[in-house]
């Protein structure tokens, strides 16, 4: 049998990104965005082996990208496409795994819609325009919750009456499911260890971030919450506030609820707090520069993420490495040396040398001898979610 090939789709509400993976290819032979969907400035960019292209749409929406798409990835593919993977944002407590899509699958998508309101919505877009234009390839959804399902109640009910759970779904989900699976399993693989006898902890920071507790291949804890607004300081997100902040800026400022929403999700995180920049990449010029609102950023994205580590310490019995990813955790040598700064009396320590090797894509170790582990390991979602496809595809 020769090497299969997924086309990854990941719709967000303006926008589509898709891969094309092959179960024997490090790289993608096909992979791209298309953004501002629905409006006059709608356009696809996308890397066909080494050519970059990009093609402007007007008014195009997502299944006239994907109907722009399909040629292309038959294509890359050397007319052999064999199914679809696609990201979907929240599968509530219906989905503790990766599921090929059918009528019912879609229902649930559907059913948990009022959980993830502007997320799943364009992810069902994505998925019944890719059935109606692939008929008869099999199509597979993969859940940013769905590893997060196998955390204790200890870890997902939140301290509120107990009917806002039962009836009305208020728990703990997390997100980013699928980046702490992959890095937890490709960290295994690296120190050699066992998946299934393995404790871990695992920062993601990218524009969204996160923190997990993963137990023997499984999450136990993590830092998101009912929504990716709970926990770290993000890009443009605030993390954790006092849950009062909404009532005291009602009272004082006048805010409505859309207000402070939009204020927490939008205008927050280190875009918030520097004044600068949601980018963590500018700030650390700009921190180098001595920009003062830059090094405030910093210093409390830095601190907040130790402090997410240390909780989710409390969901481990051994630990076998702290994992560093996203774009920020791959990159930032930085940021993973001021974190671990204060998780000194956990033991950690850097070593310097491989902490700055450890950037675009260089994966390894970076503690010094006696330290617990640490290690640098990129992402990549878009190859968990076609190894996810092929397994189902297989079963
Ligand atoms: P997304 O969550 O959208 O997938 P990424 O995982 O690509 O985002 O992460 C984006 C973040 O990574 C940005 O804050 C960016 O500035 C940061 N980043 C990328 N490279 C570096 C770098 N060399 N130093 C510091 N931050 C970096």
């Amino acid at each position: 049998m020769s090497a299969r090939n997924i086309l990854v789709i990941n719709c967000g509400s303006s926008s589509l990104k898709f891969a094309l993976v092959n179960e024997a290819q490090a790289t993608f032979p096909l992979q791209g965005l298309a953004e501002r969907l629905g409006s006059p400035e709608a356009v696809v960019h996308w890397q066909l082996g080494d050519a970059k292209e990009s093609l402007n749409l007007p008014g195009a929406d997502h299944r006239e990208i994907l109907n722009h798409v399909l040629p292309l990835a038959q294509e890359a593919a050397g007319g052999q496409l064999d199914g679809i993977g696609h990201r979907v944002v929240h599968g509530g407590e219906h989905f503790t795994a990766s599921s090929l899509i059918d009528a019912n699958v879609l229902e649930g998508i559907r059913a948990n819609a009022q959980l993830a309101p502007l997320h799943n919505p364009a992810n069902l877009v994505g998925i019944e325009a890719a059935m109606a234009l692939f008929p008869g390839l099999p199509q597979v959804s993969v859940f940013d919750t769905a590893f997060h399902q196998s955390m204790p109640e200890h870890a997902y009910r939140y301290a509120v009456p107990d009917f806002l759970y039962k009836e009305h779904g208020v728990r703990r989900y997390g997100f980013h499911g699928t980046s702490h699976r992959y890095v937890s399993k490709r960290a295994a693989e690296m120190m050699n260890l066992p998946v299934e006898d393995s404790s871990w902890l695992s920062a993601h920071l990218g524009n969204g971030c996160s923190t997990c507790a993963i137990v023997n291949g499984e999450s136990r804890d993590t830092s998101m919450g009912l929504t990716p607004l709970e926990g770290l300081v993000m890009g443009t997100r605030s993390g954790d506030v006092d849950p009062n902040l909404h009532s005291h800026l009602a009272r004082t400022l006048g805010w409505s609820i859309e207000q402070v929403d939009r204020m927490l999700n939008h205008d927050s995180g280190l875009k918030g707090l520097s004044g600068l920049s949601n980018d963590m990449r500018t700030l650390s010029e700009a921190r180098q520069a001595g920009h003062p609102g830059a090094t405030l950023a910093f210093e409390v994205f830095c601190y907040r993420l130790a402090k997410s580590l240390a909780g989710m310490a409390c969901g481990l019995q051994k630990l076998d490495g702290l994992i560093f990813t996203g774009g920020i955790g791959e990159n930032s040598a930085a940021v993973r040396e001021r974190t671990l700064d204060h998780l000194k009396l956990l033991g950690f320590q850097l070593d310097g040398e491989a902490n700055a090797r450890c950037t675009r894509g260089v994966a390894g170790e970076i503690q010094v001898t006696g330290s617990p582990r640490v290690l640098v390991v990129p992402t990549n979602e878009e190859r968990q979610i076609a190894l996810d496809a092929l397994a189902l595809l297989d079963a």
